[in-house]
């Protein structure tokens, strides 16, 4: 065993074979539909590293993924958080 000790609620996913801090994180990592009745298969599928990095996913130091809770960094609907993109001046 290599991995990080797996404990408590913290879990790794068979599918992509990475690892997160906690259930709901893991839940989020997981987006599409299940398969409605009938259809052969649903759009559930696993979140790219390069998507849930993009979204703001941190890796722990001990190696779990986790997606920082919008709610607890104070940010809100308060305002944006991103600096906009600079105007592009036509020369
Ligand atoms: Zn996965």
């Amino acid at each position: 065993m290599t991995g990080p000790t797996l404990k408590g609620c913290r879990c790794q996913c068979v599918a992509c074979g990475e690892y997160f801090g906690s259930e709901r994180a893991f839940d989020r990592h997981r987006v599409g539909d299940y398969a409605e009745p009938g259809q052969w298969r649903g759009t559930r599928r696993c979140l790219l590293l390069a998507e849930m990095m993009a979204a703001g996913w941190q890796r722990s130091a001990r190696g779990f993924l986790l997606q920082p809770d919008p709610r607890r960094a104070g940010a809100g609907d308060a305002g944006p958080r991103v600096t906009l993109p600079a105007m592009e001046v036509a020369p």
